[in-house]
């Protein structure tokens, strides 16, 4: 039988490993921390959490709760290591982020098919299945691999984005839309205007906001980003700064023909057209600084913010140019992808795609056809984003329901409606992809 390698005991590589070991397979698990740490790891658990002990929102009606729910019906053992360590958290599923190690590392331990290697690798094996679950964090010397087999336009070492609402939220009797100078044909772009004294108020608050840490900070994370200023960083330079950079007015009259002091633009992120990210609007803003500084830009008093700007170091993949719909490397159907380095972004996120690679590498080896749930669970919307996104200006995603096929629901059913469909939807239709396979 052919060996499988899986590069990185982290939540994706070990979640794989498991899944492999369940079907039978002898797996290669090569793990480096407990040789050289990165700059976040403390402990030589494998699945360590880096930074919160939450795996999020465990209610239903929240896109991430649903993909847990869909993870258990998948027999995930990063969720059972999770309610094993489980604690108080309101409607979170957070854990003792020690306990959900140790859990993890014994169940991996105590599995005699998984063969725990202490290793930095540095060299893809050409004779083995191989699982890249390296993670945003992935050592230089794998950097260098997936540079070899990629190129380097399409692996990232950063991650440097705007912050992404949804469309219905943004108030269109303040916003409108317009292309500036009236280029295009469709009118593609929505513009938030702004008077003298909204941008003076907006101005005053967005260069007092309190900066994220463990991320790129301060003055010293500019010079990686000339290109790419944090909005923050460029409104620190001087008053009128952002009224010649992202937040310029010309060529942005008003419907009625009036000017306007500012205007935010904000564009299209997703195919479905549901999503949509402020331009230039890349931040290193404390998430509930960005709620709170960005929504006082016109027409968006109550956006629903899918994704905040973050400015981080990040490692991850080209997935709509280089992965199949089965994280499957098109151009070495030898190699797997799983992870935040797919451009998933989160603990749980990246966990269900070893799932997923887990039941296509099984296929795989069974010449099989390979397989993906259905874009209406949230784990095949997540899949489905990284697969059909812009390939010029690919940006990671987190679960939302912004990103699952639409459902029409009544709103007179109460503003909870839709979400319940999306998450019944989302979980029957999983149960019958489990079936099938
Ligand atoms: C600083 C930081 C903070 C984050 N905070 C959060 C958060 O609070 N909440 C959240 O939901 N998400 C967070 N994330 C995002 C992400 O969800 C986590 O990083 C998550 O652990 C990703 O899972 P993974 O399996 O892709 O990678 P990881 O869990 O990082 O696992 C990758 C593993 O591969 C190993 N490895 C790397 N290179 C090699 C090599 N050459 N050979 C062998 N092993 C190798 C690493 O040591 C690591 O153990 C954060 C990310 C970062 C970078």
């Amino acid at each position: 039988m052919k060996k499988i390698n899986i590069i990185g005991a982290g939540l994706s590589g070990s979640e794989a490993a498991y899944q492999l070991s369940k079907r039978g397979y002898s797996v290669n698990l090569y793990e480096v921390k407990r040789l050289k740490r990165n700059s976040v790891q403390v402990t030589n658990n494998l699945a360590e959490l880096v930074c919160s002990n939450s795996l999020r929102s465990d209610d239903l009606l929240n896109a991430v709760g649903t993909l847990k729910e869909e993870m258990r019906l998948l027999d995930s053992l990063i969720i059972k290591a999770a309610e094993f360590a489980r604690v108080p958290a309101g409607g979170s599923l957070a854990v003792d982020r020690e306990k959900f190690s140790e859990y993890v590392t014994k169940a991996l331990n105590d599995n005699p098919l998984i063969n725990i290697i202490d290793e930095e690798v540095s060299e893809i094996d050409n004779e083995a299945v191989t699982l890249i679950a390296s993670g945003p964090l992935t050592t230089e010397k794998m950097q260098n691999q997936i540079n070899d087999l990629l190129g380097k336009d399409d692996f990232y070492f950063y991650d440097a984005v705007a912050p992404i609402i949804t469309k219905d939220s943004i108030n269109m009797d303040i916003a409108f839309r317009k292309n500036r100078y009236e280029k295009g044909e469709t009118e593609d772009y929505i513009n938030c205007p702004m008077t003298k004294e909204q941008y003076d108020h907006f101005y005053n608050e967005l260069i007092n906001a309190e900066l994220a840490i463990g991320h790129l900070e301060g003055e010293d994370s500019f010079k990686y980003f000339e290109g790419c200023m944090p909005v923050e960083g460029m409104a620190k330079r001087g008053e009128k700064t952002l009224l010649f950079g992202p937040m310029k007015p010309q060529g942005l009259r008003n419907l009625d023909g009036t000017t306007n002091y500012a205007v935010v633009q904000l564009r299209q992120d997703d195919a479905k057209d549901s999503l949509y990210n402020i331009v230039g609007f890349q931040t290193n803003l404390k998430w509930p600084e960005q709620k709170r500084v960005f929504s006082l830009i016109p027409g968006l008093e109550n956006a629903n913010f899918v994704r905040y700007g973050v400015m981080h170091k990040n490692n991850f993949i080209n997935s709509p140019k280089v992965l199949n719909s089965f994280l499957q490397l098109k151009t070495n159907s030898n190699i797997f992808f799983a992870g935040q380095i797919t451009g998933v972004e989160g603990y749980v996120e990246s966990t269900v795609t070893g799932i997923i690679a887990a039941i296509n590498i099984d296929k795989y080896l069974n010449n099989q056809p390979l397989v993906v749930p259905p874009s209406s669970t949230v784990t095949g919307a997540l899949i489905n984003y990284i697969n059909k996104a812009s390939t010029t200006n690919f940006q990671p995603m987190k679960a939302n329901w912004g990103i699952i096929d639409e459902i029409d629901v009544d709103k007179r059913n109460g503003k909870n409606a839709k979400k319940e469909a999306y998450s019944q939807r989302a979980l029957a239709a999983m149960k019958e992809f489990i079936d099938k396979i």
